[in-house]
């Protein structure tokens, strides 16, 4: 088993965590419906990539109270 050679300090242990924050995403608007969507993925909302439709969206489906 490795063991370190010597003790981290915390001031040392935290300056080494000071860079480990997450980042926010950076969200652009889609062009098809306006939703915030992540860059260079489909729309998850109404299924475009960049000019056309990659992901069919279904109409409504009415389930039957019994069909569940
Ligand atoms: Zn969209």
């Amino acid at each position: 088993m490795a063991v370190q050679q010597n003790k981290v300090t915390r001031s040392r242990r935290n300056m080494r965590r000071a860079h480990d924050a997450l980042v926010a995403a950076n969200p652009n608007e889609c062009s098809n419906c306006g939703e915030l969507k992540r860059p260079h993925h489909v729309c998850p909302s109404c299924g475009w990539y960049a000019d056309r439709e990659v992901v069919a969206s279904t109409p409504e489906v009415e389930l039957e109270d019994d069909a569940a």
